[in-house]
């Protein structure tokens, strides 16, 4: 059951002597329900794949499908999360989460029924990420684990089937990031979302992924892929 299927993905920035080759023929793919880590040197081009898969870089060259459409674009089928939590300063933590532009409940013709079901699942998420003390808090007013879970949690509202999460751990402390990664499991248990997570942190990939897709030096191509069984951890 393919979820993410990558073809011969080329990406390049810039043009002429600025002309950076990002990705080269990349081909990978991923099936439902996996946790799949990325990891690379700085620079090999994690980034810009998982950017691509979210939407937000164009590509020229190859093919990228997700749940059997092509992407081409943003889609409420796959969230992104980055090490930078990019909350809304202005909003509490449940109101951050419940911040989906693609919800009805904001808009004029929402119904209770729209206005309710987000509120409940904003509520559940709160819960899940461990969130119910400082869900009327500000994000200035939190760590950057905490910040982090609301982003996390924010992603998770409108139920995407593929989480991407870019270095979401980088900025945090070792303390902080172990409880994060039993954090991000056990979501990923629960949700059964697909998650590709980038990394340049080889032990960090080892232990979250199922699979570890290793990336080689630029321009970005993909080196190997290890399958750790679930009893080798
Ligand atoms: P990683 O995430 O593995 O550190 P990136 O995907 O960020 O790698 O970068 C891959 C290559 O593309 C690098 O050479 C980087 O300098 C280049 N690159 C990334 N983003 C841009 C951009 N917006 N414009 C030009 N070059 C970029
Ligand atoms: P609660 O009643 O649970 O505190 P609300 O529904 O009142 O939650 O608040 C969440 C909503 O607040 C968001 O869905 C969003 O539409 C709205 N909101 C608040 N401030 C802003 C803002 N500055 N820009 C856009 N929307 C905002």
């Amino acid at each position: 059951d393919i979820k993410i299927g990558i073809r011969h993905l080329d990406k390049h920035y810039g043009a002429g002597a600025r002309r950076t080759h990002a990705l080269r023929d990349v081909c990978l793919d991923i099936a439902a329900g996996e946790f799949v880590t990325l990891v690379g040197a700085s620079g090999c081009g994690k980034s810009t794949l998982l950017r691509t898969l979210g939407g937000l870089e164009e590509y020229a060259e190859g093919d990228i499908v997700c749940n059997g459409a092509s992407v081409d674009g943003p889609g409420p089928d796959r969230a992104m999360v980055f090490q930078s939590y990019s909350l809304y300063p202005w909003l509490t933590v449940t109101q951050n989460i419940k911040f989906c532009r693609r919800l009805k409940h904001h808009r004029e013709d929402a119904t209770s029924a729209d206005v309710e079901m987000a509120a409940g699942r904003a509520e559940a998420l709160v819960a899940l990420m461990g969130l119910g003390h400082v869900a009327h808090a500000y994000p200035a007013e939190l760590s950057g684990g905490m910040r982090q879970r609301v982003a996390i949690a924010r992603a998770l509202m409108m139920r995407p089937d593929v989480l991407l999460m870019d270095e979401p751990f980088g900025a945090l402390d070792a303390q902080t990031r172990e409880v994060m990664h039993d954090l991000i499991r056990h979501v990923y248990l629960l949700e059964k979302t697909t998650v590709v997570f980038v990394t340049h942190d080889v032990e960090e990939a080892i232990y979250l992924g199922q699979r570890v897709v290793v990336m080689a030096p630029r321009p970005g191509r993909i080196d190997s892929i290890i399958d750790i069984p679930f009893g080798a951890r």
